[in-house]
């Protein structure tokens, strides 16, 4: 099928290189000139492990390439959606300019009886206004949504091989065309579920309620377990053993952040208030209250450890973004706390394997090194905040050696206070006595 992806970012590129993979005739457009050069070149704009080899893979197969032209999109008969829905900067309800813009964009364009699908994740009932809006532009384009629940680090894998396919649709055509498009994924026995738009858009925004909600009641019990002596981490592996319950996201924190769930669940809230149910999701105000409550115990913590006030110490950050393998730092957690110590005075060394670049444009105040040895060298404090699988397997002996004392805070809770005490560390994990 001939495919166009409007808006290529962690979402889009990743959906435009995975369809042509599928076999499609696929052109992905988006309006930042730098990044269309760097994707129609083969490069990954952003780090995703799997797509510069899907990337390339694609384009030298003919049926990938990228545009900053809407009108490259005019052949295609299916039209995903991609683009960003950020926070509102004075409200915590979605930003829907980008996809306004790209529907109206794309009413332009679109042949009548073409499939225009909304991949962005956005508050339930924008559908049915874009709908309206594509019908008052005059465009005789149909319209479903198909929302996107790849994670990043793992997009590829999650994007060809998904969990779930769920339409949000209005026209059985749209159907039709869908099951066209992921006709490969769906012969691999893949669970579908058409319904209609607010169930589809709904889906997307109680799974990530309901993930945030998870973190943060483990988070919760977390602070609990501070005021009691009890381990936080102890507690997740015996109440995970429970099968109702499960052991997946229940790893106590400085809690979620990134481009999607701390948005979502606030333009969540700020939907059902629009709704008049606004008791209804009150809790997530809670659920994000008791997120970022764990990044400022994380502060507190190196307060504790250091027996003082952290002004002009010593203090090696070992992560920017917001989890491993990925280079987002939107809203991340890491890179909160980095700021924040430096705010208090600290002279704060912080690295990361892939999120420097990133950090530095939103904290260009910090102090970024390439590499964790040179993070450490003489810290009088380390504080592990984005669980690399490079920071957890560090060797405490080694690291023990290059600081000036041997101090840790284990902010996600992976190193193994055991060893860590061995090598001659003070060790505090988040929730852990
Ligand atoms: P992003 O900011 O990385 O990418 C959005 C892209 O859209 C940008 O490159 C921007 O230049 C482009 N754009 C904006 N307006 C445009 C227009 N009119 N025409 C063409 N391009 C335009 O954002 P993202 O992380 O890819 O997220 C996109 C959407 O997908 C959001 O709604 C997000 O909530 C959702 N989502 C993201 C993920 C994820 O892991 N990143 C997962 C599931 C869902």
């Amino acid at each position: 099928m001939r495919i166009s992806v409007i808006g290529c970012g962690y979402l889009g590129a990743v959906h435009a290189a995975a369809m042509a993979k599928l076999g499609h005739d696929v052109v992905g457009v988006d309006t930042d000139a730098a990044k269309v050069e760097k994707l129609a070149s083969g490069v990954a704009p952003f780090f995703e492990p799997g797509l510069p080899e899907l990337l390339v893979e694609s384009i030298g197969s003919g049926r990938l390439r990228f545009s900053t032209d809407i009108r490259d999109a005019a052949g295609a008969e299916v039209h995903f959606v991609a683009v960003g829905t950020p926070q509102l900067p004075n409200s915590d309800g979605a930003d829907l300019r980008f996809v306004r813009g790209a529907v109206d964009a794309l009413a332009g364009v679109a042949a009548p009886g073409s499939l225009i699908v909304g991949k962005s994740t956005v508050p339930v009932g924008t559908a049915a206004e874009l709908l309206g809006r594509l019908e008052r532009l005059g465009s005789q384009a149909i319209l479903a949504w198909n929302p996107e629940f790849l994670r990043e680090g793992f997009a590829v894998a999650d994007t060809l091989t998904p969990d779930r396919l769920v339409y949000g649709v209005a026209d059985e055509r749209a159907t039709e065309l869908l099951d066209e498009v992921y006709a490969r994924i769906l012969d691999t026995g893949t669970p579908r579920i058409v319904t209609d738009f607010a169930t589809a858009e709904l889906v997307k925004t109680a799974a990530n309620a309901f993930l945030a909600t998870k973190i943060s009641f483990i988070n919760a019990m977390a602070e609990i377990a501070e005021a009691t002596g009890a381990d936080v981490t102890t507690l997740a592996d015996a109440i995970g053993h429970d099968a109702r319950i499960g052991r997946r996201f229940l790893n106590a924190g400085i809690g979620f952040g990134g481009g999607c769930l701390p948005k979502d669940i606030r333009a969540f809230t700020a939907r059902a208030e629009e709704l008049g149910r606004a008791e209804s999701v009150a809790f997530l105000r809670q659920v994000d209250a008791i997120n970022l409550r764990r990044r400022e115990r994380a502060v507190e913590l190196a307060v504790e450890l250091l027996g003082g006030p952290v002004f002009e110490r010593r203090i090696a950050v070992l992560g920017l973004t917001f989890k491993p393998d990925s280079d987002d730092t939107r809203d991340s957690p890491a890179l909160d706390v980095a700021a924040r110590l430096h705010g208090l005075g600290a002279r704060v060394r912080a690295t990361d394997p892939e999120g420097i670049e990133n950090a530095r444009l939103r904290h260009p105040q910090l102090e970024y090194v390439d590499t964790a040895q040179d993070a450490l060298e003489d810290a009088e404090l380390v504080v592990l905040v984005t669980e690399w699988s490079e920071y957890r397997d560090l060797d405490p002996e080694h690291v023990a050696k290059l600081m000036e004392t041997a101090r840790v805070i284990d902010a996600r809770n992976v190193l193994d206070p055991v060893a860590w005490r061995e090598a001659g560390f003070v060790y505090r994990g988040l929730g852990r006595s």
